[in-house]
């Protein structure tokens, strides 16, 4: 049979899922900062591309920090539209910053507004990124959403699609692992059209309760596609007597390998989280003993049973309580591996030699820099379009420390017949190693883990006759001791070179399996269906005939080799998913050290040194300079919060501001603080360090010492355990260094975790405590991270203030266990402004906008700061009087500590009372009585007039400030609905129509 091979074949996965989501979604929110999950769904967002439903798709990029899902939150109780689906595309290491704010989904929740977070396992710990379920497990758990798990390439538009419809219930988190969807070869895959997509949504009708909407939704995509997902799948003999239960597709691979190599032992996979009771008993055989549960734990959390376990030990306990459970457990950092399930499992005896490494035709690795087209997609390519049934897998790494970035690539290829479940292994030994140029030996030794006599191919210009002196020397070394065929391709005697290398790997290799040249006319007709020019063949084959003589290098040369003191790293780190796009600063890319001089050079002589100066150059955003104009504390000097009103001049800026926007404020460190830790440290605070500049690739900023430490980098934030770990490459005590090494080791979890939450210990505090591990500024700005903007919700109305803009701001602020007084960065740093002060700030859009028509009443409930888009609000009503336009009725409810001290914008209030603008004031001061009295219990005082406001007149209901109060204030108004008719009425229904409305807006941090 042939296979109809296309570059399709290979689409990343990633597409994949991202068609599906641009399909049906109305509203995407990416939570990717660091990972490229979303680079489709930016292209086809902004090249105007509509839904499958014909309309228009909101994007939104939003930063990963704490309370970052409030943008969502907000957005999904405020939204209008009805159609289409809210996704968020995240990564399993950022689910703890969202999970404050995701946690109240449940409560606002509307199947008319299906929301399905789109989840990588995936975590960055080590230098490296690691598959990490076990925070997304728990975050699901937790959270009570409903997981629903891809497991390769080939199910993941059908995965995605159905966590789409089983979100119709209750929120979905559709897992899924970024490294094999992306990179496994699936030839002829089925491809999900949108209108198919589109069909499939609309004709679902969703099922009672979240689990059986989640049967019903695998079994919707099962009748549209003609494919078999269940919660629970099954792998394996029917009479096993032990089974494997698993989540995630690296552990089923591994599973399914080692289960492969045994008759007794069968794998239970699990799609739907958590486990469906009656599913899991229906698949495991009658003749199940034991289960051996592959258990995923952080590596801080080694020593607790990770919550996959404990969910399948429960549900085992209940269906099938005769059966013994054991766990398998290892960390995200350490990864599964056949050995740690097979310490579980009872093997009488040895495993079958049958093990996929068998089933290996050949496993080339490819070396290359990742500014080249990569060679690894068509190398498959060329071998899946064999008129044979065989399989190729490849994966693709990205190092972007070496060699200025490097991308390796291993790709395997079946026995004729054979399919290969993934790659046999993380670093399987190769048979063909490929270099794009021999410079990249000397980063790597490549060559470590290669099979002896392989054959390896270097496209390089060195002279073959050089070979020993020219080439990188533990790379000859290897050579000869491995007794490797080195062959050398010339870049400049090839037009298409990177295809010679690509055939030459083929060629040799039919050669090295004592395959003729008869082999050849299929293997030109395989490049023409490829589109590769066909007529250029026979050139390169004969080229190849002469150039496939392995390059000679005689043993002898050993003796002369200077082998270089410090030993090369064997394999690469996939630290990132993309090439390394700083080139231009080629060795440089580090941040350097300069002098004053230079910098004064470049000031006065800007045009020749192509100099620009920019308040924040390192800010993503359209950012402004404004000028404070007033700074006032509202609260008692000696009460213990301080909350202030400041007022900046916005002057020549050009900054404009809508009613219900939040300013982002990039806050400076504090002086003091700084120039003590300058002192402390033993910097130089006029040293110039010259940074990469990350918004303007190919320039650099310079910042004196003392800049880098105030503006931009975060030096009082909470360290990192990357930070931890870099400390601990810098000790150069071994006491200290062992001491770093254990707190980020599984023992020292504890102790870190006091250290982050109680000691709540800053980079300063541990750069001054480890004092061995001593950094240079330079050093400082490559591994403290850079200061993120804080936002604030501006109180005013620039119809009012046509050039002010308004803050109302409380300072966050703490006494350490040390009695140090400590305080946030950014709400101190505002309250310490003086007059005339400049800050740069940008402006960033809201979901708080008042209704269309200015009759339409509002009813408006403000908790502490959450007061501040309020007063916006009321002086824009104000401005509209003015214009003699006639306002319906406007109702505050304020809520705070006390009156003497917290009556926040209360003159405001009065005024406006009086005037009768404001036509009726709730106030809930919660400690000024005995008993606490709260915002709900003043609403619920007064629903009456809530109802003749949002019931009979049709208004809309505002929330602003802390999370907390929101579930009783929507109970309130549940009651106000209901005490609105005689009969029964479904009010969160009636809540979610008020949402769809944009009658029921919340803005909560
Ligand atoms: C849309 C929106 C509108 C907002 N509007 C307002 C508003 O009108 N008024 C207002 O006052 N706020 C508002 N906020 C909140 C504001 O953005 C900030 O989050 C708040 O001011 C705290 O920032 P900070 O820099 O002062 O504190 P941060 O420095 O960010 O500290 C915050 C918390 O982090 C922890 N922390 C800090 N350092 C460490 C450490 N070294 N180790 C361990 N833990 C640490 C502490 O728990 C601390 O309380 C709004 C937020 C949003 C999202």
């Amino acid at each position: 049979m042939t296979k109809e091979v296309t570059s399709n074949n290979f689409a990343a996965v990633h597409k994949a899922i991202e068609q599906i989501v641009y399909t049906l979604s109305g509203r995407i929110f990416s939570y990717a900062e660091h990972v490229p999950l979303d680079r489709y769904l930016k292209q086809w967002y902004e090249s105007g591309q509509k839904n499958g439903f014909a309309e228009q798709v909101e994007f939104h990029g939003v930063e990963t920090r704490s309370g970052a899902a409030g943008f969502l939150l907000g957005s999904y109780t405020s939204a209008v539209s009805s159609s289409g689906v809210y996704s968020l595309l995240t990564a399993s290491s950022c689910l703890p910053l969202l999970r404050p704010m995701l946690s109240y989904t449940h409560r606002l929740y509307s199947g008319s507004k299906p929301l399905v977070l789109h989840v990588a396992a995936l975590s960055y710990e080590a230098n490296e990124f690691h598959v990490d379920n076990a925070s997304l497990l728990d975050f699901a758990y937790t959270s009570d959403f409903a997981t629903i798990s891809s497991f390769a390439l080939e199910d993941a538009a059908h995965i995605s699609l159905a966590s789409t419809l089983a979100a119709k219930a209750g929120p979905v988190v559709h897992a899924y692992e970024y490294d094999t969807l992306t990179t496994t070869f699936v030839p002829n895959e089925a491809s999900v059209s949108a209108s198919k997509t589109v069909e499939c949504f609309h004709s679902f009708v969703p099922a009672e309760g979240v689990t059986a909407n989640a049967i019903a939704a695998l079994e919707h995509v099962n009748k549209h596609f003609g494919t078999k997902y269940a919660p629970v799948e099954y792998y394996g003999p029917a009479t096993a007597t032990q089974v494997i239960v698993a989540f995630g597709s690296k552990e089923l691979q591994k599973a399914r390998a080692l289960a492969s190599r045994t008759s007794n032992v069968g794998v239970a996979a699990i799609r739907v989280f958590p486990v469906i009771e009656e599913s899991f008993a229906r698949v495991i055989p009658k003749t199940c003993k034991k289960l051996v549960v592959a258990s995923q734990t952080k590596l801080t959390a080694l020593d607790t049973h990770s919550t996959f376990f404990s969910v399948v030990f429960a549900t085992a306990a209940s269906a099938l309580p005769k059966v013994q459970v054991v766990e398998a457990r290892y960390s995200d950092v350490d990864g599964i591996s056949e050995s740690v399930l097979a310490a579980e499992l009872d093997l009488s005896s040895e495993l079958s030699a049958v093990s996929a490494s068998s089933l290996v035709e050949t496993t080339f690795r490819i070396w290359e820099e990742d500014s080249v087209e990569s060679l690894a997609n068509a190398l498959a390519l060329v071998h899946a379009s064999r008129d044979v049934e065989q399989n190729v897998v490849y994966r693709t790494l990205y190092d972007n420390q070496l060699f200025l970035g490097l991308r390796v690539s291993n790709v395997q290829v079946s026995k004729s017949s054979a399919k290969l479940p993934g790659l046999t292994d993380e670093e399987p030994k190769a048979d063909v190693t490929i270099l794009t140029s021999e410079k990249i030996a000397n980063h790597v030794r490549v060559l470590a883990n290669v099979a002896d006599r392989s054959l390896c191919i270097v496209y390089t210009a060195v002279n073959p006759a050089d070979a020993a002196k020219k080439l990188p020397a533990v790379f000859v070394k290897d050579v000869v001791e491995k007794d490797i065929r080195l062959v050398f391709a010339n870049p400049n005697e090839q037009t298409h070179a990177l295809n010679l290398v690509l055939l030459a790997a083929y060629f040799v290799q039919l050669k090295r399996n004592g395959a003729d040249s008869t082999s050849v006319p299929s293997l030109k007709k395989n490049f023409a269906t490829l589109g590769w020019d066909a007529d250029e063949f026979d050139a390169v084959v004969k080229d190849l005939e002469g150039q496939a003589e392995p390059v000679k290098l005689n043993p002898d040369v050993l003796k002369e080799l200077q082998l270089p003191e410090d030993e090369l790293p064997t394999s690469a780190k996939e630290n990132s998913f993309e090439a390394n796009t700083v080139k231009e600063l080629e060795e440089e890319v580090l941040p350097q050290s300069g002098n004053l001089n230079t910098v004064a050079k470049q000031l006065i002589f800007k045009e020749a040194y192509g100099q620009q100066e920019l308040p924040r150059p390192n800010a993503p955003a359209k950012i402004c300079t404004v000028r404070v104009k007033s700074n006032k504390r509202l609260t008692p000097r000696d009460y213990n919060r301080n909350i202030f009103h400041i007022e900046f001049d916005i002057g020549e800026s050009g900054l404009t501001y809508d009613i219900g926007e939040a300013l982002g404020v990039y806050g400076v460190n504090n002086k003091a603080n700084v120039e003590k830790f300058i002192a402390d440290y033993g910097l130089k605070a006029n040293e110039v360090i010259y940074v990469p500049s990350l918004t303007h690739p190919g320039n650099w900023e310079s910042n004196t010492v003392f800049q880098a430490l105030s503006h931009t980098l975060d030096i009082f934030g909470k360290p990192t355990k990357q930070f931890y770990q870099t400390m601990a490459e810098y000790a150069a005590d071994p006491k200290e260094k062992r001491q770093l090494e254990v707190l980020i080791s599984p023992a020292g979890a504890a102790d870190l975790q006091r250290r982050s939450e109680v000691d709540m210990l800053t980079y300063a505090d541990l750069l001054l405590e480890f004092k061995s591990a001593k950094m240079t500024a330079v050093d400082l700005a490559r591994h403290v991270p850079v200061l993120k903007r804080r936002e604030y919700s501006i109180s005013s109305s620039q119809r009012k203030h046509k050039d002010a803009i308004h803050l109302l701001v409380v300072v966050v602020g703490w006494t350490d266990p040390m009695g140090r007084d400590r305080y946030g960065q950014c709400s101190h740093y505002l309250s310490q402004l003086q007059i005339g002060d400049t800050v740069c700030v940008a402006v960033k859009p809201s979901v708080m906008k008042l209704p269309d028509s200015p009759k339409k009443p509002i009813v408006m409930a403000g908790l502490g700061t959450g007061l501040a888009p309020f007063r916006a609000f009321l002086q824009y009503k104000e401005w509209q009087w003015s214009q003699g336009i006639a306002s319906g009725d406007v109702i505050l409810y304020l809520g705070s500590r006390t009156q003497r001290e917290e009556y926040l914008y209360g003159e405001d209030w009065e005024a406006y009372h009086a005037a009768g603008l404001l036509t009726h004031i709730g106030q809930a001061f919660s400690r000024d009585q005995p008993y606490k009295i709260y915002i709900q219990d003043v609403m619920r005082s007064t629903k009456a007039l809530l109802k003749k406001a949002l019931i009979d007149e049709g208004g809309s209901f505002y929330l602003c400030g802390p999370t907390w109060p929101l579930p009783e204030i929507t109970s309130v108004l549940e009651e106000v609905i209901q005490s609105s008719s005689s009969e029964p009425v479904d009010t969160r229904k009636v809540i979610e129509q008020w949402k769809e409305d944009r009658r029921f807006v919340i803005e909560v941090y």
